[in-house]
Parts: C-alpha cells; sequence; structure tokens
C-alpha cells in the first residue's frame, strides 16, 4: 500500500506531459494530492474552447472564427485536485468536454496557434503562484520551461488503446485508430507540437501499475523541492 501523506509543501511546478493513454490524468491528479499541491489539466481548457467553438457552429478549419469564439468565451477551471471541474462561460462542462464529438474536434482547435496564446495566457496565470502539478503536451517545452521536475510519460501504443478503451469503454481497436490519429495531428501540427522537452525525464508506463508511476514522480519532486 502506498503512503498517501503528503511530502513537505511543494512550492514548485511539475510539468507532467505525454500523449493519452499513458496515465498521465489520473497521475497528475495523485501527484497533486500526494504534494499537496493544485493540480491544472490544459487538456480541458482545449477541450472547453472545442466545446465553445462546436456550439457556436464554426467551421473548424477557419482558425480566425474559431479564434473569436475562443476569445469571447469565459473558460474556468479548478485547481483543486480533488474537486476538478471547468466550466463554460459559467456552465459546468465536465461531461460535454469528453464526448466522442468533442474528443474528435479538439486537435483542430488546439492547433490554431492564436487559439494556444490565448490558453496558454490563461494557463500561466495559473500556474504563477506554484505548487502546482500541470498536465499537457507542452508544458514543459513551451509553456513553462523552468518546470521541475519535467517528466514525459510513454506507454506502448497496445497499452495505452488498452487504458483509454477501459476509461472510456468502447472497442480496443476503435479507440486505438482514434489515438493513433490524434498523435498524428497532435505530433504534426506546427504550434507547439507534442514533443519531449530536451530535458525532460521520460518514464515508460507500460508495465508500471498507477501507485508505482506515482511513488516515482514523488521522489523526482522531493528531489527538485
Ligand atoms: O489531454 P487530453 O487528451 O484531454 O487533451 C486533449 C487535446 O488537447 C489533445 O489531443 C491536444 O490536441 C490538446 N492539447 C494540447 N496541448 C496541451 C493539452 C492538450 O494541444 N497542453
Amino acid at each position: 500500500m502506498s503512503d498517501s501523506r503528503p511530502v513537505e509543501a511543494f512550492t514548485g511546478v511539475v510539468a507532467l506531459d505525454g500523449p493519452s493513454g499513458t496515465g498521465k490524468s489520473t497521475v497528475a491528479r495523485r501527484l497533486a494530492e500526494r504534494l499537496g499541491a493544485r493540480y491544472l489539466d490544459t487538456g480541458a481548457m482545449y477541450r472547453a474552447a472545442t466545446v465553445a467553438a462546436l456550439r457556436k457552429g464554426v467551421d473548424l478549419a477557419d482558425g480566425v472564427a474559431v479564434t473569436s469564439v475562443v476569445e469571447t468565451s469565459r473558460i474556468e477551471i479548478s485547481t483543486d485536485p480533488e474537486h476538478v471541474s471547468i466550466t463554460l462561460d459559467g456552465e459546468p462542462v465536465d461531461a460535454e468536454i469528453r464526448s466522442a464529438e468533442t474528443t474528435a474536434a479538439v486537435s483542430a482547435v488546439s492547433a490554431v496557434p492564436a487559439v494556444r496564446a490565448l490558453l496558454v495566457d490563461a494557463q500561466r496565470e495559473l500556474i504563477a503562484d506554484g505548487g502546482i502539478v500541470v498536465e499537457g503536451r507542452d508544458i514543459g517545452s513551451v509553456v513553462w520551461p523552468t518546470a521541475r521536475p519535467k517528466v514525459y510519460l510513454t506507454a506502448s501504443p497496445e497499452a495505452r488503446a488498452r487504458r483509454r478503451a477501459g476509461e472510456l469503454g468502447g472497442d480496443v481497436a476503435a479507440v486505438a485508430a482514434d489515438i493513433a490519429r490524434r498523435d498524428g495531428l497532435d505530433s504534426s501540427r506546427a504550434a507547439s507540437p507534442l514533443t519531449r522537452a530536451s530535458d525532460a525525464t521520460e518514464l515508460d508506463t507500460t508495465d508500471l501499475g498507477i501507485d508505482e508511476v506515482v511513488e516515482r514522480l514523488v521522489a523526482l519532486a522531493a528531489a527538485a523541492n
């Protein structure tokens, strides 16, 4: 059984990047709880921006139109790891951001440079006070390059598909295809593509349980604090 006491108050910034299905979200939230730190899910912000664009019915290939929707939307996210929630113009959208429709559209919205600029600004404001675990794709490389520790989680494509299918329900092959499609889009976009920062510690979670991953990260965070 793992020790659930917080280590001494963590005042820094942990960057946790990597593709989906690596256990990133669960690990990030648990790590924040262990550190007595806040937690920021930047993917949820891109997802909420996508819900806004879908609701307005704008063409997702029209970067200017998508940006104008995001600019005029109010996205507010809780940084409490025990009460994760996000609102769009004051309305909770926690379920809607995880829908298949939103998931299918989010890579197009997150590829728009001006959308990224808006959300990265908002993320930096939330991170500025420190004491936070931040998960995403570009946290160590772009959003907060001085984060310590800076971790890049990976896992085999099979393990990632199995985990996502377990979380979302559904067919492993279909989930694998969706993951491959999103990885391709996220890694090939011009603005802040998914990439491992050169100074990030890479951790392959294929054969590790969540507790084991969290313990390794707690040790890295304690060493960096
Ligand atoms: O982490 P999650 O799977 O919820 O992220 C959803 C999408 O948001 C990703 O596929 C990616 O397109 C985008 N994203 C991003 N930069 C981040 C976090 C997420 O582009 N920092």
